[in-house]
């Protein structure tokens, strides 16, 4: 996901039911169930049993993890597998959609007795009305209320039975997919469901953490083409001068990941890039602009990320050009961009490609951690620079990345990296999750060496590739590889908000023959613990000496041998730490 720097405000946030009344108890209960529910498993107790004895220590280490998620309501007795979209739109001059769409659905507790598609309900003359819903070819009860469909399981379910139902629904979505005419005024249907907007005309579990793999079924007019994640699987013409479009992804995603493109577009095979097939899909009328915002970076990024983290995830890659959309949305294997970037031959290609391995391959489970998403791909953006532009536009990057986390921080102080239990997803996106996430990355690299940095970036993709993961299965991957305990510098840099400033100088001591340092932290609050190089300058324009401290303290005296005065000595040559820019001289 990459906002143009013009859309500032995000949509309205989605009206939720009346189950948001409570939402951190009803999700702390589910988790706190979960528990017992393990407890009970491993002991033959009752839960009873275990909440008269369960010790106070071990409620309190419980009580922090279970704080620490969105508010998403989960569900973790039942598992979505598989979805299958059968839909019609485009065929008349109405904005209305009709859908068929059948989830198939794995137990994972014992007798559920009902469950829940997230799917907007009608008002104001747009939304979705579901007209019926079957199982096993019979008609259940249902119940759609408050943008939650409600389907009851059937009786003595076990764990590991797959459930299968099919909803018939139609109506005009509010959000989720537009329809509207593109730039050039041809009727164009584009997705864009992110955050929790899948919701909005596909009844689905609308979160990251329940991913499932799935089909577009997409009835339409012929002359319309249709692309949508995954395979190609079959286009047919149909009776009544309609045309039937049908893409298979066979790898699960998350629901913000699912994305729809009806258009007349022109589709050019771009290359077979490590065995992937790298696609445009352009307006006709921007057929020129279009490929040459796409290809190029396009084919490097795919080559490069492969290479570099391990292989692609899906079974294309196309990059869309996209009505509606500022900025652009990183779908897994179809990735689309706003119109009016494209049409002036620019699109955010690599970031969006980062995002394939990171944000959807390996995917955050919570909201909370959404900079396992953005900070990834914003990193890895700088990454793909420092490789093909050279080490001083890497190093640019990042001086205005750090620019906008230190400008943010006047705007918006008091906020970390990693949510406090987000629950309104209009605050699900800033510049700290981007450029403060990418800078931890950057640091993280500084602290165990670029070779085992990238080894745990492979070891990590490797492990969690098309699962979720949080922020300390990141971490525990990391302390593996470097054999360095990280839990401070992650709480530091992505629970801690704020960042350290230095204040300090430098003399030659002639006669000790010796540089000395003395450092302060002046920020407000603990200090931090930082791994700082100080670059010694011999003479001007050389390249400096650097001597790493580890200067944790509220103040800090260091010195180091030279055996003449130096020219200069600065703090952070390479830049490597991200802090406010330091008041630093010699004395
Ligand atoms: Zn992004």
């Amino acid at each position: 996901m990459l906002r143009s720097i013009f859309f500032r405000s995000r949509p309205p946030l989605l009206r939720e039911g009346g189950d948001y009344a409570f939402p951190n108890i009803q999700s702390r209960f589910q988790r706190l169930r979960a528990i017992w529910t393990i407890l009970r498993a491993v002991s033959g107790d009752t839960i009873d049993d275990h909440m008269r004895r369960i010790p106070i220590l071990l409620i309190l280490i419980i009580a922090p993890i279970a704080a620490l998620t969105d508010t998403y309501p989960r569900q973790p007795g039942v598992d979505a597998i598989h979805y299958i979209f059968r839909l019609s739109l485009l065929t008349t001059d109405a904005n209305e959609i009709q859908g068929e769409a059948t989830v198939n659905l794995r137990v994972v507790t014992d007798g559920l007795r009902e469950m829940f598609l997230d799917l907007t309900s009608a008002a104001d003359g747009k939304g979705m009305t579901v007209v019926g819903v079957t199982s096993n070819g019979q008609e259940v009860a249902f119940t759609h209320q408050s943008n939650r469909l409600k389907l009851p399981m059937p009786a003595g379910v076990k764990s590991g039975q797959d459930v299968s139902f099919t909803i018939r629904y139609h109506g005009i979505p509010a959000e989720g997919l537009r329809l509207i005419p593109n730039i050039h005024g041809d009727r164009t249907a584009f997705s864009e469901n992110w955050p929790n907007r899948a919701r909005q005309w596909l009844p689905m579990v609308d979160h990251p953490y329940d991913k499932a793999t799935g089909e577009f079924i997409i009835t339409t007019l012929p002359v319309y083409q249709v692309v949508a994640n995954g395979l190609l699987i079959e286009q047919r013409d149909l009776p009544g001068g309609l045309r039937l479009t049908h893409w298979k992804q066979s790898v699960p995603i998350s629901s913000w990941l699912y994305a729809l493109g009806v258009a007349r577009f022109a589709m050019h095979n771009v290359a077979m890039v490590k065995n992937v097939q790298l696609q445009s899909w352009v307006f006709p009328q921007d057929r020129e602009k279009g490929y040459e915002a796409f290809e190029f970076h396009g084919r490097r990024s795919l080559e490069f990320f492969s290479e570099r983290i391990g292989p692609y995830a899906y079974e294309k890659l196309a990059n869309v050009e996209a009505a509606g959309l500022n900025g652009a949305t990183e779908h897994a294997s179809s990735i689309f961009y706003g119109e009016r970037g494209v049409t002036q031959g620019r699109g955010a290609v690599v970031h969006e490609t980062a995002h394939q391995w990171f944000g959807n391959a390996v995917t955050e489970s919570d909201w909370d951690d959404v900079w396992l998403s953005e900070g990834f791909a914003t990193y890895f953006n700088l990454l793909y620079t420092e490789q093909f532009d050279g080490r001083d536009a890497f190093v640019d990057g990042l001086k205005r990345s750090r620019t906008q986390i230190l400008q943010l921080e006047q705007r918006m102080p008091n906020t970390p990296v990693i949510h406090r239990n987000l629950d309104d997803m209009r605050n699900v996106l800033n510049q700290f999750v981007y450029q403060k996430g990418g800078w931890t990355l950057h640091m993280l690299r500084g602290l165990i060496g670029t070779e085992t940095f990238w080894n745990g970036i492979r070891d990590y993709y490797q492990r969690y590739q098309n699962q979720n993961v949080s922020t300390d299965d990141f971490r525990r991957v990391m302390e593996q590889k470097s054999g360095k305990e990280l839990g401070w510098f992650f709480e530091q840099w992505l629970k801690r908000s704020g960042e350290p400033k230095l204040t300090g100088s430098w003399n030659y001591n002639s006669t000790a023959k010796k540089v000395e340092v003395e450092l302060t932290q002046s920020q407000a609050g603990d200090p931090y613990r930082l791994l700082l190089g100080i670059g010694i300058f011999q003479t001007t324009g050389a390249l400096p000496r650097v001597e790493t401290v580890d200067f944790n303290g509220r103040r800090g005296t260091f010195s180091f041998d030279a055996d003449t005065p130096p020219a200069d000595v600065v703090l952070d040559p390479g830049t490597w730490v991200l802090m406010e820019p330091a008041q630093f001289s010699k004395k």
